[in-house]
């Protein structure tokens, strides 16, 4: 039976402070793929609003530069604040809007408010250093400094959480921020700009144009790659997307951080605390129906334990509830569009037709007739070739066996993405060579947990065609910033570098 999401939609929204003036008769279409209905119609920017856009922002980084940085960190304290206390409807909302479960939308705000609590002891950091210079009399060091309006483009399947993971770095570094998110889903994105605007209204004398949000689909972000008064691009989405982003941005010498699709695989050793392993597979593979960048896509199993956690896989896969999103007990919520479907039955298709053996996998009638509902597929393939190797973002999970770690480790890093990847394992030898320099090429390698559910304070993103870009934690915070050094001489010569001698004669 389909029973409408709108009306919850829209009370959701008025709660967290998006009112009815974004709507529009005609435009963009938001729908909620928990029924496949369209909840919302709302007006696009075009080509004259990037412009304003673009000009606002340029006017306000003139002045939010000037803010001492730890400043700038309390106005992020304030968004943190107004996420807490709005997390539950924003939550909700990213599970109307993104279909994620319940439990998954929540833990989507908690990382906004990660970031934001990292993003302000940060502000009191941003620091340089001092390093020795060879001319007597001198000091050489390395400062930072706001490096202008960034354009965050970003994926649909973390509607918000990416969002938070740039602007709140952004903001402390003294950058403003004009956000072009998906265009599956405008909303979370209006709720946002809510949010931040009801901080901005307490903090005072936040420049208008700070934090923007422009709804449209891919024709927006180009002319945000495209404009050179756009520093720094940090495009979250598909590979195809970055294959574009990237040169058009490095064409105008444009800076850009660039976090693509994954295709991450799990180890499992012959030492492996089973039980452990079967937790963690499951949820990298089945979480967010599998619509995570660093959801796992493939299991490379030893032969040892292969028949002992393959069936133990199937029970689970065959018993997980798929179902609305905000229920109870389900697991699985819906793809995010009917393209979602159609790309995982044609890549179910092309498994079998290569002997792949597919456990679940079918539509599920739960929804309604525009909702896309699946079982998500354990696939047993013969060989590590075909739909393995590329990333379908939908719940499939492909297993293979192996025979030494070194061929394990080198089915690993056997695809174009280079996101994220693990091994279970208690073999500490294993262990220590799957982190080690001749192991996991990924941006994220971890050990007896699955490959998705990072925490904000490591650098997030990956290697090869996920696009080299980090966010997040670590030292990410640099992409923000334009760095210098500076010389200063405090003596009365002028002594040169290298003991080179120009004398004028003077
Ligand atoms: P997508 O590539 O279809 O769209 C992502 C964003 O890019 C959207 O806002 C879209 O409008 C915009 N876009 C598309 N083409 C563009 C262009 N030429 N110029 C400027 N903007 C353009 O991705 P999606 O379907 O929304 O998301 C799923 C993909 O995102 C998967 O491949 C997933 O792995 C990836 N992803 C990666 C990460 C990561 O951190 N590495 C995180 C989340 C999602």
């Amino acid at each position: 039976m389909s029973v409408s999401v709108r009306a919850d939609v829209l009370a959701v929204l008025s709660r967290l402070g998006v009112d009815e003036s974004a709507f529009s008769a005609s435009g963009l279409p938001a729908r909620s793929p928990v029924t496949g209905e369209v909840v919302a119609t709302l007006r696009e920017d075009g080509p004259a609003e990037v412009e304003a856009a673009i000009a606002r922002s340029v006017e306000a980084f003139a002045a939010w530069r000037k803010i001492p940085a730890p400043r700038r960190g309390e106005f992020v304290r304030l968004i943190g604040e107004e996420l807490r206390a709005h997390k539950a409807d924003l939550g909700l909302l990213v599970t109307l809007e993104a279909g994620k479960i319940v439990s998954e939308g929540l833990g989507e705000v908690q990382e906004m408010i990660d970031i934001c609590d990292y993003a302000v002891g940060l502000s009191r950091q941003l620091f340089g250093l001092t390093i020795a210079t060879e001319r007597p009399d001198h000091r050489m060091m390395e400062t930072w400094h706001p490096l202008g309006p960034c354009g965050v483009i970003t994926a649909f399947n973390f509607p918000v959480a990416v969002w938070s993971w740039n602007a709140a770095l952004a903001f402390v570094c003294g950058d403003p921020v004009i956000w072009k998110p998906s265009e599956k889903t405008p909303l979370t994105a209006l709720a946002v700009q809510a949010v931040v605007a009801r901080a901005a209204a307490k903090f005072g004398g936040v420049p208008a144009g700070l934090s923007q949000v422009l709804i449209g689909g891919r024709g927006v972000g180009e002319a945000l790659v495209d404009d050179h008064r756009v520093p720094l691009i940090s495009a979250t989405g598909s590979t195809a997307m970055g294959r574009q982003v990237g040169p058009r941005v490095a064409a105008r010498f444009g800076r850009s951080i660039l976090e693509l699709g994954g295709n991450n695989a799990a180890i499992v050793a012959p030492s492996a605390d089973l039980d452990i392993a079967l937790r963690g597979i499951a949820f990298a593979a089945m979480g967010t129906a599998g619509q995570r960048c660093t959801t796992l896509r493939r299991l490379i199993v030893h032969e040892s334990v292969y028949d002992t956690l393959v069936p133990r896989l199937k029970r689970v896969y065959e018993s997980v509830r798929v179902g609305d999103p905000r229920e109870a007990g389900v697991l699985v919520g819906p793809l995010i569009d009917e393209g979602a479907l159609e790309g995982m039955e044609r890549a179910l298709a092309e498994a079998r037709a290569m002997g792949g053996s597919v456990t679940g996998g079918g539509r599920r009638d739960v929804g309604g007739p525009d909702a896309c509902y699946v079982a998500p597929a354990l696939v047993e393939m013969p060989s590590h070739a075909g739909p393995v190797l590329r990333e379908t973002f939908a719940p499939i999970l492909y297993v293979v066996r192996y025979r030494t770690i070194e061929e394990a480790i080198a089915l690993n890093n056997a695809v174009g993405a280079g996101l994220s990847s693990s091994l279970f394992t208690l073999d500490m030898r294993e262990a220590e060579r799957f982190v080690s320099d001749e192991g996991s090429d990924c941006g994220i390698a971890n050990v007896n947990i699955g490959p998705s559910g990072a925490e904000i304070g490591g650098a997030f993103g990956g290697e090869k065609e996920t696009g080299g870009g980090r966010e997040a934690g670590s030292d990410a915070w640099k992409a923000y910033m334009r760095r210098a050094t500076n010389t200063i001489n405090f003596g009365t010569t002028l002594p040169l570098a290298q003991g080179v001698s120009f004398d004028i004669g003077a």
